[in-house]
């Protein structure tokens, strides 16, 4: 479950032209997927939702880490052994989470499972993992110990304790797909939200935006902050859902990979970028990085936002395309 809840609140009346508003949730990969679509017809928009379903189930059964039958769980079975052959689609969001591991100096890894497991584990038996076991599990880590061969889509990961963990980016990734099935069929405007991470795609006739509340750390339903969005992707992480304990202190579920400690210096990271994948990418990279994160990936790409809640929870700041509540 993810720290914040993002709130989407309609400014709309709920029925134009020939254009109706229909919603429908649904589970999946252990969160809730709420969508709101603009549809000439009920039958289209179950029939759209039905295939978002369908297309869950897939995304689920190659990057899950909860089954032992999903392509994630025979690639990282084979760590150190041999190969594997994999689908073009595993393949390409193997590629992309590389490719955004350089771009964030590494703090966004999927090589991460390693140091997941061991916090998960040793938390759990009432411990801190040890310096040793830290150590151990760090050079488990490392983007660069992904081996792709493009010729024969084939992943191989170079260390038997290497383990790949798509939990940063696989819900987004799956918004963007969702959003990808509604515009084939026609539907433009709507609003996906797969347990936080969310697309706003047009907005409803007559309207310039969706409005999307953001939540108060651990609230019910104080909104600390407002975003207009169209045709952009919003994700949030932190520490106040997920998290390992330990003698009553709290650890966030997100691990500085140069580190192998949990995330410490801000509480949550709201961020708002072109596609959902994205978005759930940065908003994992700037809880590590923290605030120097926000500043500097906001300047490279101008469409990038961040809203950073400090550790306090009393300070926020805003980068980029984020405006400020
Ligand atoms: P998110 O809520 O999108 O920030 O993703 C957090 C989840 O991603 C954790 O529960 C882990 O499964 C995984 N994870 C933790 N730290 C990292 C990291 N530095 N890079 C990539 N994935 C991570
Ligand atoms: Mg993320």
């Amino acid at each position: 479950m993810r720290l914040l809840v993002l709130l989407a609140l309609l400014l709309c009346s709920c029925s134009h032209g020939t254009e109706n508003l229909y919603e429908r949730s649904f589970y999946s990969m252990g969160s809730t997927v709420k969508l709101k679509f603009y549809s000439p017809s009920e039958e289209l928009f179950h029939r759209v939702v039905d295939a978002c379903v369908k297309r869950t189930k897939e995304i689920d059964r190659l990057f899950s880490n909860y089954r032992d039958d999903s392509v994630l769980a025979e690639v990282n079975r084979n760590a150190g052994v041999a190969p594997v052959s994999v689908p073009t689609e595993f393949l390409r969001l193997v590629r992309t989470s590389i490719k955004y591991s350089e771009l964030t100096e590494g703090a966004f890894d999927i090589t991460i499972g390693s140091l997941f497991e061991l916090w998960g584990t040793e938390t759990k038996a009432g411990r801190l993992p040890g310096r040793s076991r830290i150590r151990d599990a760090l050079g488990c880590t490392g983007f660069r110990k992904i081996k792709i061969d493009e010729v024969k889509s084939q992943v191989f990961l170079d260390g038997d304790c290497v383990r790949l963990d798509f939990g940063a980016i696989g819900k987004g990734y799956a918004v963007d797909e969702m959003v990808n099935i509604a515009r084939q069929n026609g539907i433009k405007r709507g609003l996906v939200n797969f347990g936080g991470n969310i697309y706003a795609m047009d907005p409803p006739a007559g309207k310039k935006f969706w409005d999307v509340g953001v939540r108060k750390p651990g609230s019910g339903s104080e909104i600390i902050s407002k975003l207009d969005l169209v045709d952009k992707g919003v994700a949030t992480s932190g520490d106040y859902e997920r998290y390992f304990e330990h003698d009553g202190k709290r650890y966030s579920h997100i691990i500085d990979p140069r580190t192998g400690w949990p995330a410490e210096d801000v509480t949550s990271v709201v961020a708002v970028s072109k596609t959902a994948t994205e978005a759930d990418i940065f908003s994992t990279a700037v809880s590590v990085l923290g605030p120097r994160g926000a500043k500097m990936f906001a300047r490279k790409d101008k469409s990038l936002g961040f809203l950073v809640v400090w550790k306090s929870g009393k300070k926020k700041s805003c980068f980029g395309s984020y405006a400020c509540p």
